[in-house]
């Protein structure tokens, strides 16, 4: 009893904040998501690179520009207890896998088409589709000068809508040129902003010296038509830059792909030039994008590589989740095809030998095993077989190790032979593979 008291007065530890659990009640709407992504990546030829959560700070710093919003407030950053180096939980990708490829020289035969998925760290205020662990699926076509691999990309994303069945997300792109036509418009949008500076926000006027572009970024409604009305990054645009903004759109214009050009889209990272790109959906708030992406050409010189014009993009797979659970017809696949239940000692071992040839003919089995806080009767056993989903219940008690024959009850409509029947136990792979195999014919489905 004093125990018991003791037990119930251990502190829970609780999870970080703004970092989520992904619970097995959702986990299947992640796997169908991370499956139909993957296999559109593999069908445009993309390959798939794991780089580390952790790299050194200044990797982001140099790359991503020191007056970002991830660097100035939102990296995950620490000291190396044991030898002091400066490390920093990856906010975004694109910086490790340009990072890798510099240092494995993974573009010396020719460009890469190269996609990652995986954790992604921002110290952020957590709120809807705004979270400090967030996942992130994204790839980066490395060595690619010309405007077509641009094209192929939101190509791509689209063709990821169409399959994960959603609708309603519109494409912004615009071009934000190269570093020389930024300055040009740079200038000038200093003296702008310096015209209206009374209407600029705290943010803002932070900003106005060191890193203007990102005021046109501006989410508070009382700058919005200063903004509008500021000079135009696409007025500055040299013939070069045209040309390549006028290539992409002459693809998207030809496969039918609908966009808006926005000319005060710009993305957060310094690193992008010419093109860039985001999809929002309207259906989930102020948090909408849930895809970013665009041409960063200077980037593998400024980690001390060759020159190697790149483009890339990264979806938010959170928020695309939303989306799906919001459309509620993802449905759970059943855990099992079939389950094995038992009683007494003698069949609890026989069940398990059953269990291994089952599976040897690769069904998926679930058996029953001895569980906490239940007593295992069989009937609380065929209500488990029938959550898991199984089309088949194999029964083993004593008398079926007397007999040898185990005993195979139908599930579900859509089993074949009736309702009961006796299986010699050598065969019962056979058989029940056969059942399997039979009914998810007439389903139309078959897993295997
Ligand atoms: P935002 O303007 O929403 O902060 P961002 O420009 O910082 O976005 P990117 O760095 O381009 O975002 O990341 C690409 C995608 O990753 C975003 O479009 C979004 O879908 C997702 N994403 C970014 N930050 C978060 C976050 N903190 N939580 C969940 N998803 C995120
Ligand atoms: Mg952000």
């Amino acid at each position: 009893m004093a125990e018991d008291k003791k037990q119930k007065k251990v502190r829970k530890i609780p999870g970080i904040r703004g970092m989520n659990d992904i619970l097995p009640e959702e986990s299947h709407i992640w796997s169908f998501m991370e499956g139909t992504v993957e296999s559109v990546l593999v069908s445009y030829g993309y390959q798939q690179i794991r780089t580390p959560i952790v790299e050194d700070t200044s990797l982001f710093a140099r790359g991503l520009g020191e007056v970002t919003d991830i660097v100035e407030k939102e990296m995950y950053s620490f000291e190396d207890s044991m030898n002091g180096d400066k490390l920093t939980l990856r906010p975004e990708c694109t910086a490790g896998v340009v990072r890798a490829a510099v240092e494995h020289n993974l573009t010396y035969n020719g460009p890469r088409r190269l996609w990652y998925t995986g954790p992604m760290f921002r110290h952020e205020r957590p709120q809807r589709g705004r979270y400090r662990q967030f996942h992130q699926i994204g790839c980066e076509a490395l060595g690619f000068p010309g405007p077509d691999i641009d094209a192929e990309m939101i190509l791509m994303c689209r063709r990821m809508w169409r399959e994960l069945g959603l609708t309603g997300v519109r494409l912004e792109i615009n071009s934000i040129g190269d570093a020389e036509e930024r300055n040009r418009h740079r200038a000038d949008l200093i003296a702008y902003f310096e015209k209206h500076k009374a209407l600029l926000d705290e943010d803002a006027t932070r900003r106005l010296y060191t890193n203007p572009l990102r005021i046109l970024d501006t989410k508070n409604p009382e700058m919005q038509d200063m903004v509008n009305a500021a000079p135009k990054l696409l007025d500055y645009l040299g013939e070069a830059s045209l040309a390549h903004f006028d290539g992409v759109r002459a693809v998207l214009d030809r496969n039918g792909v609908a966009y808006q050009v926005n000319p005060r889209l710009v993305r957060g990272m310094d690193y992008y030039n010419r093109t860039v790109f985001e999809w929002i959906s309207d259906d989930l708030g102020a948090q909408g994008t849930i895809c970013g992406g665009g041409r960063y050409d200077p980037l593998f010189e400024m980690f001390g590589g060759r020159s190697t014009p790149s483009c890339g993009f990264a979806m938010g797979v959170e928020r695309i989740i939303e989306l799906l659970k919001a459309r509620g017809d993802v449905e759970p696949a059943s855990i099992a095809d079939v389950y094995i239940a038992h009683r007494g000692e003698a069949a609890g071992v026989v069940a398990a030998e059953i269990a291994e040839s089952l599976r040897d003919a690769s069904l998926d089995v679930v058996l029953y095993c001895q569980a906490a806080n239940s007593g295992g009767s069989l009937k609380s056993q065929m209500k488990r077989a029938d959550e898991s989903g199984a089309l088949y219940t194999v029964i083993i008690g004593d008398e079926e190790v007397e007999s040898g024959k185990a005993t195979v009850k139908a599930m579900r409509q859509g089993a074949i032979d009736g309702e009961q029947t006796q299986v010699v136990f050598n065969e019962l792979a056979d058989y029940v593979l056969e059942q399997v195999v039979q009914a998810e014919a007439l389903d139309g489905v078959c897993d295997f």
